[in-house]
C-alpha cells in the first residue's frame, strides 16, 4: 500500500510539473510574446498632405493586422488596411491621403493607426496597439527670390549670390550645383535674406547652381542662379623629371612622412608623394577650408589680394602637370595656388584681415598659414620659412603673418598663394583684380541691399 501510494503521488507530481513547465515555456515562448506592436512615423509636426509619410510597424511574433484611420473635421476615413495570414515582422507603407479629403481651410489632421500582432497570447487574440500622430497642415512651399549675383563665372572662378528665402516652417535652405557639392549661405543684412559666395571647380566642364529652400511639412522650392558661364581652359605642363631631383628633394621629402619613408624605389617614393601626401594635405586643407559660420552679416568688405610686395608669378594656377622619367609618365598633379616669388624669406602681408584658422607644417605645402576672411573665403600661403601667427589669432588687414621659404614640395623660395571658397580651389586673380571685385562682390551687396531696403 505504501508503495502504491508512493507511485500514486508521483504521477500527480510529475503531471503538475509538466503542466507548470508547459504554461512556463508557452509563457516565455515566443507564440505567446505579450508586448503590444511598436508603431512609427518619423516625420515631424508638420505636413503638406502630398509628401507621403513612412509608416513602419514592428513586433516580435510578427503583425497580423493594421488599420490607417484619417480623422478631419469632416469625419473619419480609411486610408490603409491589411491583414496577414502569415504575420510579418516588418511592415512599412507610404501614407497619403487622397485628394480633397482634407478641406482647403483645415488646419490640422489626426492619424490613427492600429496594429494586431500575431501573438497567442489573450486568448489566441494577439496584442493590439493604437496610436495617433497629429499633424498641422502646411501646404504652402516656402518662397525663394534671387535678388542679385555676378553677371558671369569662370571655370575655375567664383561668384556671389544674394537671395530672400522665406516660409513660416523652414527646415533647409542650400545652394546645389550640378557637380554634387553643396554651398550653405550664411544669413544676410534683414531675417528671411541670405548670402553665398560660389565656385566652379576647374576640373568640372559645367556648372550649375539653384538655391533649395524645404520646409518641416516637405515642401520644396528652387530657384535657379542665373549666371553668364564663361569657360577658361588651364595650362598643361609636361615636365621632365631628373635623377638629381628623385634622389635629392623628392628623397629627403619622403624621409619626413611615415608612409614614404621607407620606399626605395625612386619612382614609386615620387609616386606616392606626389599623388598620396599631396591627396591627404589637400583633404587637410578642403576639411579646414569648408566651414562657412551661420550668424548673420551685415556686410562683406574685402580689399584686393597682394599677399607678397613686387612677387612675380613663377607659376600658374589650375596647372595640370604630367611628370616624365626618361620618356615615361609617371605621376600626374595639379597645381591649386599661385606661386610668387620675390626674393628670400620675404614678408607676407595679406590685405584682408581674418581669423588664421591653421598655422602648421602641411606635408607638401610645408609651414603654412591658412585665414578665414568670412562667408567661407579662405587664403592659404605654403612653403613658408617661418609664422609669426598662431591658430586661432585674428589678424589685420597688411599684418607680417609669415615669410617665404622652401619648406614642403618647393624648390626655391616662393610663395604658394591659394584662394578657396567653401572648401573649393578657385583661381586666385579674380581677388587680385579690384575691378572684378568690384564688379562681382562689392555691386552685388550694394545692388541687394538697395532691394533689401526698398521691400521692407
Ligand atoms: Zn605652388
Amino acid at each position: 500500500m505504501r508503495k502504491r501510494r508512493n507511485s500514486g503521488s508521483v504521477v500527480v507530481l510529475t503531471f503538475f510539473a509538466v503542466l507548470i513547465g508547459a504554461a512556463v515555456y508557452l509563457y516565455n515562448s515566443a507564440m505567446f510574446e505579450r508586448e503590444a506592436p511598436k508603431i512609427d512615423i518619423k516625420h515631424g509636426a508638420y505636413w503638406n498632405l502630398r509628401s507621403g509619410l513612412h509608416l513602419r510597424l514592428e513586433d516580435g511574433s510578427g503583425i497580423k493586422s493594421y488599420k490607417v484611420v484619417l480623422q478631419t473635421a469632416k469625419g473619419e476615413r480609411e486610408l490603409a488596411s491589411s491583414s496577414y495570414t502569415t504575420p510579418s515582422k516588418k511592415v512599412e507603407i507610404e501614407i497619403k491621403p487622397p485628394r480633397g479629403v482634407v478641406g482647403a481651410k483645415e488646419k490640422q489632421v489626426k492619424l490613427i493607426v492600429q496594429a494586431q500582432d500575431g501573438s497567442k497570447w489573450n486568448f489566441f487574440n494577439g496584442n493590439t496597439a493604437t496610436k495617433e500622430f497629429v499633424f498641422t497642415i502646411d501646404r504652402r512651399r516656402p518662397k525663394v527670390n534671387v535678388l542679385a549675383n555676378s553677371y558671369k563665372i569662370e571655370r575655375g572662378g567664383s561668384a556671389l549670390v544674394v537671395f530672400k528665402a522665406t516660409d513660416e516652417n523652414i527646415d533647409q535652405i542650400y545652394i546645389k550645383t550640378s557637380f554634387g557639392k553643396v554651398f550653405h549661405p550664411t544669413p544676410f543684412y534683414k531675417e528671411g535674406y541670405f548670402i553665398s559666395l560660389l565656385a566652379w571647380p576647374t576640373n568640372k566642364r559645367n556648372f550649375r547652381a539653384e538655391v533649395i529652400a524645404t520646409d518641416l511639412a516637405g515642401n520644396k522650392v528652387k530657384a535657379y542662379i542665373p549666371l553668364y558661364l564663361k569657360n577658361r581652359n588651364y595650362k598643361v605642363s609636361n615636365i621632365k623629371v631628373s635623377d638629381r631631383f628623385l634622389l635629392g628633394k623628392v628623397a629627403d621629402l619622403a624621409s619626413e612622412f611615415d608612409e614614404t619613408a621607407d620606399i626605395q624605389d625612386p619612382i614609386k617614393r615620387f609616386k606616392a608623394v606626389n599623388e598620396d601626401i599631396r591627396a591627404k594635405n589637400e583633404a587637410l586643407i578642403h576639411k579646414i577650408t569648408s566651414k562657412v559660420p551661420d550668424e548673420m552679416i551685415d556686410d562683406f568688405r574685402i580689399n584686393r589680394m597682394y599677399p607678397l610686395k613686387n612677387g612675380k608669378v613663377v607659376a600658374s594656377f589650375g596647372d595640370h602637370r604630367y611628370f616624365y622619367y626618361k620618356g615615361k609618365l609617371i605621376s600626374e598633379s595639379y597645381h591649386m595656388g599661385l606661386d610668387l616669388a620675390s626674393k628670400a624669406m620675404a614678408e607676407i602681408r595679406p590685405q584682408n584681415g581674418g581669423e588664421v584658422v591653421y598655422a602648421d607644417f602641411n606635408g607638401l605645402y610645408g609651414n603654412m598659414p591658412i585665414i578665414h576672411h568670412g562667408l567661407g573665403l579662405y587664403t592659404l600661403y605654403g612653403h613658408c620659412s617661418s609664422l609669426a601667427v598662431s591658430q586661432g589669432d585674428e589678424v589685420a588687414s597688411k599684418q607680417m603673418i609669415a615669410r617665404t621659404g622652401k619648406t614642403g614640395y618647393a624648390l626655391g623660395d616662393h610663395l604658394h598663394f591659394g584662394v578657396l571658397v567653401q572648401g573649393v580651389e578657385i583661381r586666385p586673380q579674380e581677388w587680385m583684380d579690384k575691378k572684378w571685385i568690384q564688379l562681382n562682390i562689392t555691386k552685388v551687396i550694394q545692388l541687394a541691399k538697395k532691394m533689401i531696403d526698398k521691400s521692407e
